[in-house]
């Protein structure tokens, strides 16, 4: 008997596995149809300059078991022309550019709207209205699996009233909310520790309500899109930017191509890996292509790969997000300069909250990001829990159990993610290296702070056993100064109290001692 063959379209693809992109049963799919579309409203407000404020509703539907989560953003919205294929063509996206964005893959809303269209049957309904547009648009569509195209069932627009714009998904899937709440309120709380620069409201099916209001008026810096860089390419890659250029030389190929090759640098390169810098570089065959790019990637004098793709959250911001969100007593943030892995930049942040409302606990709180995106699955296989829990925390004056917390955030035009759930991040030396370095570094500042309040404390002890010998000092005091003859009369608490401080002042230079310190003090003994 023979074989048949057939070839499958994406979205029939992404069909039949869509456990790969995290729906995998309806507690999951729940969880990943909130991320998916709070990610989407993200995009399109913070990285265009937009202070995002976005409403995330999950009602149940008359199915108990059915579920319609409602996004609402007040982003650049969605030209109507591309809404069907932006919803309804797996693998369509605006943003396959060289610049770090939450989305990258073209996936996420097309999956929750799949597994709606499975589970429910239900179209998504998108409503939008552009930055400068003059009308509302309203679609309702579904997605043909076997073609991977929209199909539109209504649609419709209006004149807009109001300065709105923005957009607003509402998809219907079949969920599980009380295996999914507690994962759903977490992403949700790590999403606004780390943009304290939004309003995030989220109301679930039961009494559940959060409020996130925005705390600070300052924006990440946005990424800029960039060109490749010779480092992070490959055969497939450079093959593509060969059929799309319209360079007729590989000099002008390699400068207008590539970031970081000027045109002495692309000379002497040419020279030594052996090609005319007049050649065509459409004539390369596809052995001289292979050539070009292993000698483009042992070639080490072009610049290094350029941070302007990368949009690190930056270490206020994150030190903001941690003291709201945390409560803790003591913070440090660090944003580390640009590095490269294979040609890709990346940048690590670290935050460490200390104490306060941070809860005792026996290794680390740890809370991972990549390029923003909060991860909360699969922790212990992840890179940076293996560095967390080896770290060694008692070099910095932690012993365990200790209130602490630390965040990590790595930004990459590329992540290195473990595998195709994308919830942990796979060891890679350069971004380990970088990691430890900015934990060693907040380690630091947090060992010092650790030294200063023991310091303090034990003042404070001693604070204590001094005035704890009050009546004697004050005895001392009289004997010494009271002279015999005048009649026997008491010292007011107040000039003893004047003389402890002026004596303790000399005594204990970094502590500020008031009269009302050692009141307080004295309270505390009697
Ligand atoms: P990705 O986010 O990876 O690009 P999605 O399927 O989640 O893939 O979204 C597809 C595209 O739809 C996005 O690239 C974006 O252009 C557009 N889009 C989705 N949601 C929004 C939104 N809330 N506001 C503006 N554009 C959006
Ligand atoms: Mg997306």
């Amino acid at each position: 008997m023979s074989e048949v063959f057939k070839s499958l379209s994406p979205a029939e693809f992404f069909y039949r596995n869509r456990e790969i992109a995290g729906f995998s049963n309806p507690a999951r799919a729940l969880y990943q149809t909130v991320r998916e579309l709070v990610e989407n409203a993200l995009d399109a407000t913070e990285v265009h300059g937009i202070f995002p404020l976005i409403r995330v509703y999950v009602e149940r539907d008359s199915n108990p078991s059915h579920f319609t989560i409602t996004v609402e953003d007040n982003g650049i919205g969605i030209p109507p022309q591309y809404v069907p294929q932006a919803f309804g063509q797996v693998l369509f996206s605006s943003k396959y550019r060289l610049r770090q964005t939450r989305g990258m893959f073209g996936l996420g809303a097309k999956m929750a709207i799949l597994y709606g269209q499975i589970t429910t049957g239900k179209p998504v309904e998108v409503i939008t209205s552009p930055l400068n547009s003059k009308r509302i648009y309203m679609f309702k569509l579904m997605i043909d699996i076997k073609r991977n195209k929209p199909i539109v069932l209504e649609k419709s627009s209006w004149p807009k009233k109001k300065n709105w714009h923005g957009t607003i998904v509402s998809v219907s899937i079949e969920g599980d909310w009380s295996r999914a709440k507690s994962r759903i309120i977490e992403y949700i709380r790590r999403v606004a520790l780390i943009t304290p620069y939004a309003e995030i409201i989220f109301q679930g099916p039961d009494n559940t309500y959060l409020h996130y209001t925005r705390v600070v008026a300052k924006l990440p810096k946005p990424p800029k899109e960039v060109l490749p860089h010779p480092y992070g390419v490959d055969l497939e890659a450079v093959k593509m930017m060969i059929a799309s250029t319209n360079e007729k030389n590989l000099i002008d190929f390699l400068t207008k191509s590539f970031q970081g090759i000027g045109r002495i640098i692309a000379e002497k390169f040419l020279k030594e890996a052996g090609f005319d810098p007049d050649r065509d570089p459409k004539s390369l065959n596809i052995d001289e292509i292979k050539v070009l790019v292993n000698k483009l990637k042992s070639f080490n004098e072009f610049k290094p790969p350029r941070a302007d793709p990368l949009s690190p959250i930056g270490a206020e911001l994150i030190a903001i997000g941690l003291k709201q969100i945390l409560k803790p007593e003591f913070v440090v943030a660090i944003t580390r300069r640009p590095a490269v892995y294979e040609g890709h930049p990346f940048i690590v942040e670290v935050g460490v909250a200390y104490g306060g409302s941070v809860p005792q606990v026996q290794e680390p709180i740890l809370y991972r990001y990549a390029n923003k995106i909060p991860l909360l699955y699969d922790e212990k296989s992840d890179v940076l829990w293996k560095i967390i829990s080896t770290f060694d925390w008692h070099q910095y004056g932690i012993t365990f159990p200790a209130p602490l917390a630390v965040l990590i955030h790595i930004c990459s035009t590329k992540i290195p993610y473990k595998g195709v759930g994308k919830e942990s991040i796979a060891d890679v030396p350069e971004i380990e290296r970088e990691v430890k370095n900015a934990l060693r570094e907040a380690g630091r500042k947090l060992r010092t702070y650790i030294q200063r309040k023991r310091k303090l404390e034990e003042t404070y002890r001693k604070l204590t056993l001094f005035v704890r010998y009050i009546p004697e000092i004050a005895q001392g005091l009289e004997v010494l100064s009271i002279n015999p003859k005048s009649k026997k009369k008491e010292l007011s608490s107040d000039v003893i109290v004047d003389k402890l401080i002026s004596i303790l002042s000399n005594k204990l230079e970094n502590v500020n001692i008031t009269k009302d310190l050692i009141n307080k003090i004295v309270v505390a003994i009697e």
